[in-house]
């Protein structure tokens, strides 16, 4: 399989063909499909497999299957992660295979000041890329609005887990609203991690890599 295979929207496929990609990858070629389908996915997958595009593209290519803009403090896809850098990684990826959607993505993590990211919201963004702890400082401001949320993805869940964010992550996945899309990708899949994919995800395509 090509990248052209897959029903990727156009502006996504110039954006891989800029990036010189022609190919998925092996977990590519499992969850792209599953997300287009809109089931939830569990993954098992290390850093350096292609994970990151693999819930990237399908969640761009949802949003531009419905061009509604996200009202005010309102986002449409929210990606979690453990660490400032990674999110500011899959941010960068965002970027790079949404040039030609014109998606706005913003970054919401500790250690940066708040007031930025709470102005980034208060004019909409199309998706947010945050570590849980910031995420509902936001929230318990009411400065970010979960009810447009429709895709999810939690991405390194068990470096999260370890980071002590399970109690963010459930804080925030109970909040969500019922009607979504949820990945959640992992290195590993010890016992907490497996009982947090059978609260919050609806019988999702297991993939390993
Ligand atoms: P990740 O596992 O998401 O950290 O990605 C590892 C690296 O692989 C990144 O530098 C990506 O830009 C690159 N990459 C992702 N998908 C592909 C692909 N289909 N073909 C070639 N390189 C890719």
């Amino acid at each position: 399989t090509q990248f052209t295979d897959l029903g990727l929207a156009e502006p996504i496929l110039r954006a891989l063909t800029a990036e010189g990609y022609t190919d998925p990858t092996p977990i590519q070629s499992q969850v792209i499909p599953a997300m287009l389908a809109g089931k939830d996915v569990l993954g098992t997958a290390q850093t350096g497999t292609g994970k990151t595009a693999a819930f990237v593209l399908p969640l761009l290519h949802a949003l531009t299957l419905d061009n509604q803009r996200p009202a005010p403090k309102a986002c449409r896809a929210l990606i979690m992660a453990p660490t400032r850098e990674l999110a500011a990684q899959i941010a960068d990826s965002v970027r790079t295979y949404g040039r030609g959607s014109k998606f706005s993505v913003t970054v919401i993590v500790g250690g940066l000041k708040i007031g930025k990211q709470v102005r980034a919201m208060e004019r909409g963004v199309d998706i947010v890329v945050a570590t849980p702890g910031r995420l509902l400082d936001l929230k318990s401001q009411n400065a970010i609005r979960f009810d447009q949320i429709r895709t999810v993805v939690l991405d390194e869940a068990d470096h999260m887990m370890d980071m002590g964010f399970l109690p963010q992550i459930r804080k925030v996945l109970t909040q969500l609203p019922k009607e979504r899309q949820t990945a959640l990708l992992s290195a590993t899949m010890p016992k907490d991690i497996r009982k947090l994919a059978e609260q919050f995800l609806d019988n999702p395509v297991n993939v390993a890599v």
